[in-house]
């Protein structure tokens, strides 16, 4: 028999099929853990309820007799309903269930029974929406409802939760210490796992779900608070770099670094020369200046004698990357490879370059996701530099991090994020942040205009195009299908092209082309040989052409506030005024807010808290943009009361246990189990 354990898939239950597998797996429940963390999203108070209470159009339990034959009739096509008066100790009420036939056998001339649903006042009747056995709705007082979707029913799943806790509860060993629940007055795991299930009443579900925000919130930053520890206990690389050489090159770059670059590269010197990991976050704005300090930090690395690897989201980063690495390194011992999945797998100049890698005379790697493969070795690693830090995995980052030895990693990020949710994100890392822009960078003017003042935007443009400048348009993903935003992108692009025919050229970029492909339109679009570019997806995007004074966003309300202002972070790198045209109609009240917060501020603080405050979390967009780890059922904005006291006892208990003998407190062991095998169900 197969270990029984928390993570074995959910077909490991009785009922759960291929079919039904795929239903659960849409629904994010891959193990019997996650299945029983499915929280229910409200409780239905099924207690009987007296006659004289009923408020009209609310959803009541009646329970009494049935004092009439109970009669389908069928209307229009394929339609029917069932009636019948139930007597209740006050009165004879009318019940109608509709479509339900099969209730029919259930239902007993003078039998007692409760139904559940809605009450009309007026005519004194209930439309049904599920019918009771009487002792049930006797017993229990609140039952669970759970999100479902169409492959699956709520009362299968209901059912399936049921096995699981009989069959699992055994393996729900308490990830909170037995002090902190008393403390807190919270409930023991087990219980916590039945009464959000099956509450006998409200008050225990309540409770149930209050030690499950602080559940998730403390082993969240016990995990963090360990890899922490962890990070300043392991021996790390004291890098010797030589700081002449360090000086000599900020001296030779064009311009002088502003004061916030310096005291950061400062920052993560000095965790370069201790001999720990170095673990730490660079945050800054969009255009604030990060490429420069990793490039003074990957040097200080190369000149004590190790290589550096910068790995970023995208190809046409990493190559960006790559051409502005090289040109302010030029001069210097510094040999660049550019490591992407287009350098082909077999090819003679990929082997070339992973030679390179091994035998080091690569020093500075540049690369995708294409870094971490197994067949890439370093000689000498020493620092790593992750950018756009969020769009990788924890795990992603651990494999580039055992390319070398105990090596410094440095993530960099530009999504600001409010001090208050800071702890959540990067409860881990020490963090640096550059809060300064470059002298003389003029702040981008922003404008919202409705879909009918397009035409004077497009004079606007064109202007623009006739002092010599170019145009981004960037179009959402509004459907759900990629064949139908790229229909909405192609009717755009034909639309622009037509506005400035025969003066000005317009190009498409968009996720469905091969990388080779888009590269040569960015190669074209940066040698201006046509000046707007209209692309779908959002983080190619991410590069930079300073001839490009203007970014047009079409439906712009459909972005989230983060993702508006890095797209504009992308204009306004050149000398020249830049502008951002925010096209849009809002339906609703948020998509007003946000177009008016972006025409009212610069500072992606005050952008990203703004943001927050207006979808609280799980907006259309996500998290996932911004940079904020999800979260299953606290959520970092309104608990955040909760997560504050997480963080502080889970340092303390990190901070006070030995980690000289293997006598540490046992909830750390447990926990951190936990989280790998949570991990390894990523792979
Ligand atoms: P981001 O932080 O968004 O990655 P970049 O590193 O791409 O920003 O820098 C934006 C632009 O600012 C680049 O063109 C870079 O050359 C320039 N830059 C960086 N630091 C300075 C500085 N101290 N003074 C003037 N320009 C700078
Ligand atoms: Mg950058």
């Amino acid at each position: 028999m197969p270990e029984k354990t928390l993570f074995a898939p959910v077909s490991a239950l009785a009922g759960v099929g291929l079919q039904r597998e795929k239903a659960l797996n849409e629904l994010g429940i891959y193990t019997i853990e996650d299945l029983l963390y499915y929280f229910p999203f409200r409780y239905e108070d099924l207690r009987p309820q007296d006659m004289t209470s009923l408020v009209d159009q609310q959803k009541v339990t009646l329970e009494g007799k049935i004092a009439s034959e109970p009669i389908i009739a069928r209307y229009g096509r394929k339609k029917n309903r069932i009636n019948f008066r139930l007597l209740t100790d006050q009165e004879s009420v009318m019940v109608t269930f509709f479509n339900q036939p099969w209730l029919k056998k259930q239902l007993v001339m003078n039998e007692k029974i409760a139904v559940y649903g809605k009450w009309d006042a007026r005519r004194r009747s209930l439309t049904g929406m599920k019918l009771l056995p009487f002792s049930d709705a006797n017993s229990g007082e609140v039952e669970a409802v759970y999100p479902a979707n169409q492959h699956i029913r709520q009362a299968t799943i209901k059912k399936l939760v049921a096995q699981a806790f009989e069959g699992y509860a055994s393996e729900l060993v308490t990830l909170i210490p037995a002090p902190l629940v008393e403390k807190y007055r919270l409930v023991d795991r087990r219980t916590m796992v039945h009464d959000l299930h099956f509450p006998e009443n409200l008050r225990n579900a309540k409770l149930a779900r209050r030690t499950a925000t602080f559940e998730e919130f403390f082993t969240f930053q016990m995990e963090l608070q360990v890899l922490k520890k962890r990070d300043q206990t392991e021996n790390g690389i004291a890098i010797q770099y030589k700081l002449d050489k360090i000086k000599r090159f900020i001296a030779d770059l064009p311009y002088e670094l502003t004061d916030a670059q310096k005291r950061v590269v400062n920052e993560i010197c000095a965790d370069l020369k201790r001999p720990i990991r170095m673990n730490r976050l660079l945050q800054g704005d969009v255009g604030s200046g990060k490429t420069v300090v990793a490039a003074i930090v990957m040097y200080a690395a190369i000149t004590a004698g190790y290589q550096a690897a910068l790995m970023a989201p995208t190809e046409i980063l990493a190559e960006q990357h790559a051409n502005n690495l090289t040109k302010i390194f030029a001069g210097t011992d510094v040999n660049i490879g550019l490591l992407t999945g287009s350098s082909g797998s077999k090819t003679k100049a990929r082997r070339a370059l992973l030679e390179g890698i091994a035998d080091g005379d690569i020093n500075l790697v540049i690369g995708t996701h294409a870094l971490i493969q197994d067949d890439v070795n370093f000689k000498k690693l020493g620092l790593v530099i992750i950018d756009e830090q969020h769009r990788f995995g924890v795990k992603q980052r651990e494999t580039l991090r055992k390319k070398g030895q105990n090596v410094d990693v440095l993530a960099m990020t530009a999504t600001p994020i409010p001090r208050t949710l800071a702890i959540t994100a990067y409860g881990e890392m020490d963090v640096s942040i550059i809060d300064q822009m470059p002298n003389g960078r003029k702040p981008v003017l922003t404008s919202w205009v409705k879909n009918s003042q397009v035409k004077g935007m497009l004079d606007f443009v064109k202007k623009q195009f006739a002092a010599g400048h170019q145009a981004f348009v960037v179009t959402p993903l509004i459907e759900e299908s990629e064949s139908l935003d790229l229909k909405n992108a192609m009717a755009l692009y034909e639309q622009l092209q037509s506005a400035f025919r025969p003066d000005y050229k317009v190009g498409l970029l968009h996720g469905r082309m091969k990388s080779d492909e888009k590269d040569q339109i960015m190669q074209q679009f940066k040698a201006n040989e046509f000046q707007l570019l209209v692309s779908t997806t959002v983080i190619e995007v991410g590069v930079d052409v300073p001839n490009v004074t203007v970014m047009i966003i079409y439906d712009a309300d459909r972005f989230g506030l983060a993702q508006l202002h890095q797209l504009r972070g992308r204009v306004g790198r050149g000398k020249s005024q830049a502008y951002c045209i925010l096209v849009a109609d809002p339906k609703n009240e948020t998509g007003i807010k946000r177009m008016k917060i972006m025409t009212q501020s610069n500072d992606g603080f005050k952008i990203s808290e703004a943001d927050l405050q207006l979808r609280g979390s799980g907006d259309v967009f996500g998290n996932k943009q911004s940079g904020i780890p999800e979260f299953r059922i606290g959520d970092p904005v309104v608990d955040i009361g909760a997560l504050e006291t997480a963080q502080l006892e889970a340092s303390k208990i990190v901070q006070t246990a030995n980690w000289q003998t293997q006598k540490t407190y046992q909830v750390l062991n447990t926990y951190l189990e936990h989280v790998m095998q949570k991990n390894a169900n990523f792979d």
